[in-house]
């Protein structure tokens, strides 16, 4: 074993964010490739590296965490997802564009920054508006794609350094974007103190992230692989954010991926943003939930593996009846599912994927092909497993012809559920 993998899993075994020593396992989901290393047909005899899936939970903060074994440049080097694909995420964007401009009388003298700013999908909404804008994208091939839309991005790991890097050319925010990001921060406390240095003395900070209270009321296992290190309750993100003198003043339940939260935090010491009731509301809701409480923690592992259970035997069913069944969708939390649960070519055929960047390549573990979505007409399955399941009624519509032929749809999470 190397030296630095031996310090890695040294570091692994105290808290990301307080740094007490974490001892209990939150989920074990076994080994598992990179959810985002799709491979190209000349991968596929090779060796494909597999890693821990386990998940930790501390005792003092709650922060839900995961061991480290891969790099972040081996994660985020090169991604494959491009968040503009997405209609329903645009869409989102262009609305929360439109929500913050108001709120805070954004204008053309504000500075924008967001941070993993991928291929300028929400950018591109305040540049519109002609509103300055920076975006901080580390993966290079989805910076490429904002630069060559416009949208001015700089290819780095957002931390401490960048953030004293830009204030020293001149550069603070007035608004501040995370979203989906800070699961993604491996250096937890680093990446914080950089937002409370990157921000004005009046400026605000928004970030988006699924919310661990529904992970755990809706069994969203599969939104967990190694690219999302935290998984974070209002509880625990004002813990972190109180650490580094950023307050929290207003919190929105989102229903982005399964159930995310958007919070809105300022200095500490800045007080014209009223403190609103949301904040104490939600607070007071996870903890009815049990989310202050190491036993709902240990309890969920259970729940897992029901999950897995009953999905295994709708496949097997299905399979016993002689019929077909077809992946809808090529997101990481599908890589988790069909890996935890075994799911290969023996129950699914292939998945289909809008985004072209992702055609012709495998999934990382079962080596599902990852077709054209047209194929689905051309072969008629019985069943499309539909794998972004938050994505569902987007899904479902747009692939609706599917009844043409009597095809069902099927959403494994949080139960398997057939809908005709
Ligand atoms: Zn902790």
């Amino acid at each position: 074993m190397s030296q630095s993998v031996n310090e890695e899993l040294t570091q692994a075994a105290h808290c990301r964010f307080c740094g007490a020593a974490v001892q209990y396992t939150f989920l074990d989901l076994g080994m598992s490739p990179l959810a985002n290393s799709y491979l190209k047909p000349s991968q596929l005899n090779h060796v494909e590296p597999f890693y821990p899936l386990r998940v930790h939970v501390c005792a003092r903060c709650f922060l839900v965490q995961l061991e480290e074994f891969a790099s972040p440049d081996q994660i985020f080097g090169h991604y494959a997802y491009f968040s503009s694909y997405s209609d329903s995420w645009l869409r989102h964007a262009k609305s929360y564009t439109d929500l913050v401009v108001g709120r805070f009388a954004l204008n053309q003298q504000s500075q924008v920054v967001e941070i993993a700013s991928n291929d300028g999908y929400l950018l591109q909404y305040f540049m519109a508006l002609g509103i300055p804008v920076l975006g901080i994208e580390p993966a290079s091939n989805v910076a490429n794609a904002a630069v060559q839309k416009g949208v001015p991005t700089i290819v780095t790991f957002f931390g401490e350094e960048t953030a004293r890097e830009l204030v020293a050319k001149g550069v603070q925010a007035d608004l501040i974007v995370g979203n989906n990001v800070l699961a993604h921060v491996p250096r937890l406390n680093d990446f914080v103190k950089g937002l409370k240095i990157l921000l004005k003395p009046r400026g605000v900070l928004t970030m988006e992230f699924p919310h661990l209270l529904r992970l755990l009321a809706e069994s969203q296992f599969d939104t967990i692989y190694h690219e999302h290190f935290s998984y974070f309750s209002l509880f625990t993100v004002e813990r972190v954010c109180a650490a580094h003198g950023l307050a929290i003043f207003d919190v929105e339940e989102l229903p982005t991926h399964g159930g995310s939260l958007r919070i809105y935090a300022c200095h500490n010491m800045d007080t014209s943003q009223a403190r609103g009731p949301r904040v104490p509301e939600l607070r007071a809701r996870e903890e009815s939930a049990g989310l202050t409480c190491m036993e709902t923690y240990l309890a969920f592992a259970e729940k897992v593996k029901e999950v897995k259970r009953k999905l295994l035997e709708f496949l097997i069913a299905a399979k016993r009846t002689d019929k077909s069944i077809v992946g809808y969708g090529a997101p990481a939390k599908g890589n988790t599912l069909l890996n935890y649960c075994g799911i290969r070519s023996d129950f699914i055929d292939y998945t289909v994927d809008r985004s072209p960047h992702k055609q012709g390549l495998f999934l990382p573990g079962s080596h599902l092909p990852i077709c054209h979505p047209d194929k689905v007409r051309a072969t008629r399955p019985d069943y499309l497993l539909i794998l972004p399941w938050n994505l569902k009624n987007e899904i479902m519509e747009e692939m609706a012809h599917i009844r043409e032929w009597g095809g069902q749809f099927v959403v494994p999470i949080p139960q398997v559920r057939v809908y005709s």
